[in-house]
C-alpha cells in the first residue's frame, strides 16, 4: 500500500500545477492519470501553440452559477504570475488578438516545463493508471488503483471535463463529487461548433470555407469575432463563444458587417453608380462568395440602380441580421470545454476544498467555472491548481 500526503487525480493543467505547488511546500505528492502522457490537452491546445492565458482576466469572462467564485484564485495567482514563470524559463510568447497569449514555439514547451517542475518538487507521477473508488478513511482517504490502494491525507480531483473522450476525458470527477454528497450543476459541451437541420444546412454548406469578421448574438449576448462557414454548419471563434450561451430552441443572429450601415451604403451606390451589381457593392464589406450568396438569397438580379427601398432593406437585412436556428452542437467530440460541473456553493473559493468533506479538493475544469475562448480556461486551471496547492 502506498502512503502519501496528497494524491492528485488527473495530470492535466490544473493537476500538474497543484502538484508542483504542494511538492514545493514539502508535501509528498502522487499524481495519477489513466492517460499515457501528462498534459495532453495542453499539447494540442491553441493549434499546438497553447493559448496559455489572457491579459483581460475578469469575472465576466467566466460562466458559472457564481461567476465571482473564481476571482479569489484568479487574483492570488494571476496571468502576470504565469507570464513571469514562462519568462523565467525562457519560453517566448506573443499576443495574438484580444489579449490572448500564445507560445511563439510549441505548446510542448509548457508541458515540459510543468513536468520538469514536478520532478524538481519531488512529485511522483503514475501514468496509465486508472483510479477506482475513493473512500474516506480515518485520517484521510483511500484510493483504489490498478497498482493497489493509495492512502493519502488529501485528495485533489483534477480530472477535467467530458470534452474529447478520445483523449481520455471522463465524468469521473463529477461522479466522485456526487458520491461524496456534493452537487454538480448541469454539464453541457461548450466552445463548440453549432449544427443545423438539413434545410438550413443546405443554405450554409455552399459557403463552406468562407470566414468573415462578424457579430453573433444569442439572447442578450454578442461576440465580435470571426465566423467560419463549414460543411457541418458554423464554427470559428464567434460561434464557439456564443455556444456557451446558446440554448436549444433559441435562434442566433449573424451580423456579417458589424458597424456598417448597409442601407445607407446601398442607397449611396444606387445614386452614384446605378449600373453596378448589388453583389459588387456588398463585396466591399464581405467576402465575394458571401456577397453573391446574399444577393441570390434576396432574389436580386438587377443592378443596384434598379433596386427599390424595400429591396435594399431586404439585402441589408441579409447582411446585418441573418437569423438562424441551430439544432444542436457537435457535442463533446469537438467541444473545447464542458460547461457546468461541481457546484461552487459546496467549495471554499480560497482552497477549493469541499466544505462538507475536509481534505477533498476540486480544481480546474471539473468545477463549475468555464472561461471564454482565449486562454481563460488555462488561467483558471493554473490559478485553481495553485490555490489548492497552497492548502493541501
Ligand atoms: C482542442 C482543445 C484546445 C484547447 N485550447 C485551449 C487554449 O488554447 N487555451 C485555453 O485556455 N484552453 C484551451 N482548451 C481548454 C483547456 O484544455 C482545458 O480547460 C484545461 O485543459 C482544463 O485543465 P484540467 O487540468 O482541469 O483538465 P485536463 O487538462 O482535461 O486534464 C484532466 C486530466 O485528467 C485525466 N483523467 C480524466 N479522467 C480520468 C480518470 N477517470 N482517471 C484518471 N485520469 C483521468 C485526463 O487524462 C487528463 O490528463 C482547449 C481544449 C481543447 C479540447
Amino acid at each position: 500500500m502506498e502512503h502519501v500526503d496528497v494524491v492528485i487525480l488527473g495530470a492535466g493543467a490544473a493537476g500538474m500545477f497543484c502538484a508542483i505547488e504542494a511538492g514545493r511546500r514539502g508535501r509528498r505528492v502522487l499524481v495519477i492519470d489513466h492517460a499515457k502522457a501528462a498534459g495532453e490537452k495542453i499539447r494540442i491546445s491553441g493549434g499546438g501553440r497553447c493559448n496559455f492565458t489572457n491579459l483581460g482576466i475578469a469575472a465576466d469572462r467566466f460562466l458559472s452559477r457564481n461567476p465571482r467564485f473564481a476571482l479569489s484564485a484568479l487574483k492570488r495567482y494571476t496571468q502576470w504570475d504565469f507570464i513571469a514563470r514562462l519568462d523565467a524559463e525562457g519560453i517566448a510568447w506573443h499576443e495574438k488578438t484580444l489579449g490572448q497569449l500564445f507560445c511563439d514555439g510549441s505548446a510542448t514547451q509548457v508541458v515540459q516545463m510543468l513536468l520538469r517542475d514536478m520532478e524538481r518538487a519531488g512529485v511522483q507521477l503514475w501514468l496509465g493508471c486508472a483510479p477506482g473508488e475513493v473512500k474516506a478513511v480515518p485520517g484521510g482517504f483511500s484510493v483504489a488503483t490498478d497498482r493497489g490502494p493509495v492512502v493519502a491525507e488529501k485528495v485533489v480531483v483534477a480530472t477535467g471535463g467530458k470534452s474529447i473522450p478520445k483523449m481520455g476525458a471522463s465524468a469521473f470527477g463529477y461522479h466522485l463529487a456526487e458520491r461524496f454528497g456534493l452537487s454538480v450543476t448541469e454539464t453541457r459541451p461548450a466552445l463548440v461548433p453549432l449544427t443545423f437541420a438539413e434545410q438550413e444546412l443546405a443554405k450554409l454548406a455552399p459557403l463552406a470555407g468562407v470566414a468573415v469578421q462578424g457579430r453573433v448574438t444569442a439572447g442578450r449576448k454578442s461576440f465580435d469575432e470571426a465566423v467560419l462557414f463549414t460543411h457541418r454548419g458554423l464554427s470559428g471563434p464567434a460561434i464557439l463563444q456564443i455556444s456557451s450561451y446558446w440554448r436549444e430552441g433559441e435562434p442566433i443572429r449573424l451580423d456579417l458587417a458589424p458597424g456598417h450601415d448597409m442601407v445607407a451604403n446601398l442607397r449611396a451606390a444606387r445614386g452614384a453608380e446605378p449600373k453596378v451589381a448589388a453583389r459588387t457593392v456588398l463585396a466591399r464589406y464581405l467576402p465575394e462568395k458571401l456577397a453573391r450568396h446574399i444577393e441570390a438569397g434576396a432574389g436580386i438580379a438587377q443592378p443596384v440602380g434598379a433596386l427599390s427601398n424595400a429591396a435594399i432593406e431586404g439585402l441589408a437585412a441579409g447582411v446585418r441580421a441573418w437569423d438562424l436556428k441551430p439544432v444542436g452542437t457537435e457535442g463533446y467530440r469537438t467541444a473545447e470545454v464542458t460547461l457546468g460541473g461541481v457546484d461552487t456553493d459546496g467549495l471554499d473559493a480560497r482552497t477549493l476544498e469541499a466544505k462538507s468533506v475536509p481534505g477533498l479538493h476540486f480544481i480546474g475544469e471539473v468545477v463549475d467555472v468555464t472561461g471564454w475562448l482565449g486562454g481563460y480556461n488555462f488561467q483558471w486551471a493554473w490559478s485553481s491548481g495553485w490555490a489548492a496547492g497552497q492548502a493541501v
